[in-house]
């Protein structure tokens, strides 16, 4: 067996155990012996996938180039778009009662246009009084999830929770007990709307996000196909509520360059951000942010930056590792050259009211913030 083949086959296996790896005869001469194969239904790269028995499928939208890739992605394999939906999370809460506070003002309403655009309906979840509410926690219970189905709003309560603080930012870390908000805001809201609507009994249902290897080295490690977390088919053998959801990362394997190749061919203009110069469509004030781009936010949406400094000093904890608050930060660092007027007057409207597809007969453009190094995003 060659180098090569050792390491395409190593790509595909995730060994489960030791003991298994031991009894797989990875590096004999007589090629690869599985005594006891890998968990079926977990696979480091699956880049196709026979999508003809799945029922549904949930496409988390962020409204940034890699779920959108991956809505398209599906939609290139042939799956009905009758059996696709897209649940956008709302980090800032409810859009109605919430102030604007982390995120794009846009992102709300731009989701909504891009779901019209492509005839898809698009489900909303949030955690009740969003980023904000959580990080001000304060010896108190935590706030309500809210979803919606095709019935309505539902919001659950969590009354059996312990009081707990945070009373800080979420931390520039790998952990999301410490970088509390993608699991505080993102993943339990979404988890909540699936364990809570019986239309997911029995049925076959394929969750896709947008995460890609090329974006972080724990990205790099993350399997492409797997049960999603909530999956009970595969943890019971006779389970009470029987929901089979598989989470496939569809665009895992993808390259910046073909994901934007992919926006192009489906004549998508770059959202927003990236025409201002952001590489990522994350929160506009991602704790991940570079100086760069805080001293960018502080040129253009001043304000912003007051905001996050006032709370830097009431808990005695920056953003960053470093320790420097976002003042100094911003003082400290040149910001980006914004010369896409329309994507800037964007930027302080709530409504979207750009295009979502380039029209006939324009030229499809690369926004500036493709390619860029300037972090801007969740890693
Ligand atoms: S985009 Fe950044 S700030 Fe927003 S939820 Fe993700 S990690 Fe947190």
């Amino acid at each position: 067996m060659t180098t090569a083949t050792r390491d395409a086959i190593d790509d595909k296996i995730v060994i489960p155990s030791v003991r298994q790896a031991v009894q797989m005869d990875i590096f004999g001469e007589g090629g690869l012996i599985a005594l006891e194969p890998a968990d079926p239904h977990v696979r480091f790269d699956c880049v196709d996938l026979d999508l003809s028995d799945y029922d549904l499928a949930v496409v988390s939208m962020s409204g940034g180039k890699d779920s959108i890739a991956g809505l398209c992605r599906l939609l290139d394999m042939g799956f009905p778009k009758e059996k696709i939906e897209l649940w956008h999370n709302l980090v800032d809460g409810n859009p109605e009662t919430d102030p604007n506070f982390m995120d794009w003002c846009f992102m709300h309403d731009y989701n909504i246009k891009l779901a019209e655009a492509f005839g898809i309906p698009l489900y909303h979840s949030w955690l009740n009084k969003g980023f904000r509410g959580e990080m001000l926690k304060n010896n108190s219970i935590p706030h309500p999830h809210t979803f919606e189905t095709p019935e309505g709003f539902v919001e659950l309560g969590r009354n059996k929770c312990k009081p707990a603080t945070r009373m800080k930012f979420p931390q520039q870390a790998g952990d999301l007990r410490t970088r509390y908000c993608s699991s505080a805001l993102k993943i339990d809201p979404a988890k909540r709307a699936l364990t809570n609507q019986d239309r997911f009994i029995g049925k076959k249902v394929l969750f896709i996000t947008g995460e890609r290897r090329q974006e972080s080295a724990g990205r790099s490690k993350y399997n492409q196909l797997e049960p999603h977390s909530v999956d009970t088919i595969r943890k019971s053998k006779k389970p009470i509520k029987p929901r089979h959801i598989d989470s496939w990362r569809n665009v895992l394997h993808l390259s910046e360059e073909e994901v934007w190749q992919t926006l192009a061919d489906w004549r998508i203009v770059p959202p927003v951000p990236y025409r201002l110069g952001w590489n990522r469509s994350s929160c506009q004030l991602c704790i991940f942010n570079s100086d760069s781009i805080i001293a960018t936010v502080n040129e253009h949406w001043p304000e912003k930056i007051k905001e996050i400094a006032a709370f830097e000093r009431e808990f005695g904890i920056s953003i960053a590792r470093s320790g420097k608050n976002v003042d100094e930060r911003a003082a400290a660092a040149k910001p980006l050259a914004i010369d896409d007027a329309e994507a800037l007057e964007q930027s302080f409207k709530t409504e979207y009211t750009l295009p979502i597809f380039v029209p006939e007969k324009e030229i499809w453009t690369l926004p500036k913030g493709a390619f860029s190094q300037e972090a801007s995003g969740a890693v």
